[in-house]
């Protein structure tokens, strides 16, 4: 699996006490210099023309001008310093790149992208990578139907807003519950729309669920709608705080079960990228992110059993009606 980076990234900051800091990606190239994976892509500098593949252009002029002048806050969470508008574009472009090139990827970028809508930065998320990359392959002719499967836990709000409306991007998002959890979207029932309707998957879980309900949801949910899919290309908008000892969200997935996930990732599509979103907790996210690159490459089954929940089966109910499961 390939790694992307680039050093520009840790130029993204204003705050060194916001959770979405520098050295989120810092900590990830380090651990994974610790066990032997040194070599890494530099994404290429491109244009702004590929933001405009999902972003309005009036919100791409208004993060460009903001940013340069320096300018501070999209919303409470959200900062922008001078150069977050071309470091934003690098971390889009690195995903788009990793994506194009055809080889299985891992890309260890920021700032995140999965609550950027099509004219607003959110919850950390200036612009949506994974949307862009998705986009990209389509209009490339590099695939014609793209998965992109969201385990940060929060809901990505701006990636489902995007293809709401699209059957060749199929959305499909774990997450704990918006009733406890920003950014308060994602239910079961939010099924995407028009020619759409169905290809929004949404998996909400409650507070404290871990591996054990993970795995049920992969193996009678995730795995066989992707199954039934049949993606060209998977993204995976790989968030870590999930994981039981990340502050940020009550969702208890340990290290085992992100191996689990990366685990289970070929058996969904021929080809492979893993972006960054989420993930705050300095001392696991390099061990994570090894982790997934390992799962991944593993040809060793990660038995986990299942947890089954009324929900669940409710949730599965609803998905029935587009998806046999
Ligand atoms: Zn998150």
């Amino acid at each position: 699996m390939r790694i992307y980076y680039s050093p520009k990234y840790l130029g993204h900051s204003c705050n060194p006490y916001h959770p979405e800091n520098p050295k989120r990606v810092e900590r990830i190239i380090n651990y994974l210099k610790s066990k032997g994976i040194s070599d890494y892509i530099e994404p290429k500098e491109e244009s702004r023309e590929i933001l405009e593949l999902v972003h309005d252009p009036n919100y791409v002029n208004f993060v460009e001008e903001f940013s340069r002048e320096g300018g501070e806050a999209l919303d409470p969470d959200t900062y922008l310093c001078r150069d977050s508008f071309s470091i934003a574009l690098l971390s889009a472009s690195g995903v788009r790149q990793a994506a194009l090139s055809g080889e299985d990827c891992f890309v260890v970028n920021r700032p995140p992208g999965h609550h950027a809508t099509k004219d607003k930065g959110m919850g950390f998320c200036i612009f949506n990578n994974v949307a862009i990359a998705s986009e990209s392959l389509i209009d490339q002719g590099k695939a014609r139907k793209v998965m992109i499967l969201d385990w940060d836990a929060h809901h990505g709000n701006g990636t489902q807003e995007i293809f709401y409306s699209r059957e060749d991007v199929l959305y499909v998002s774990i997450h704990q519950d918006g009733r406890t959890l920003y950014p308060g979207t994602g239910f079961p029932e939010e099924v995407g729309a028009e020619e759409g309707e169905g290809y929004t998957v949404n998996i909400p879980l409650p507070p404290g669920a871990g591996d054990e309900t993970y795995s049920y949801c992969f193996e009678e949910i995730v795995l066989p709608i992707a199954d039934q899919f049949s993606p060209d290309h998977l993204l995976v908008s790989c968030g870590f705080d999930c994981h039981e000892e990340d502050y940020i969200s009550s969702l208890r997935v340990t290290e085992r079960g992100f191996r689990y996930f990366a685990s289970k990732l070929r058996e969904m599509a021929p080809k492979i990228t893993i972006a960054l979103e989420g993930g705050y907790n300095l001392n696991l996210i390099g061990k994570l992110s090894y982790s997934v690159i390992s799962g991944y490459s593993s040809d060793k089954e990660i038995e986990i059993p299942h947890k089954k929940t009324e929900e669940l089966e409710r949730i599965k109910e609803v998905l029935s009606a587009y998806w046999s499961l």
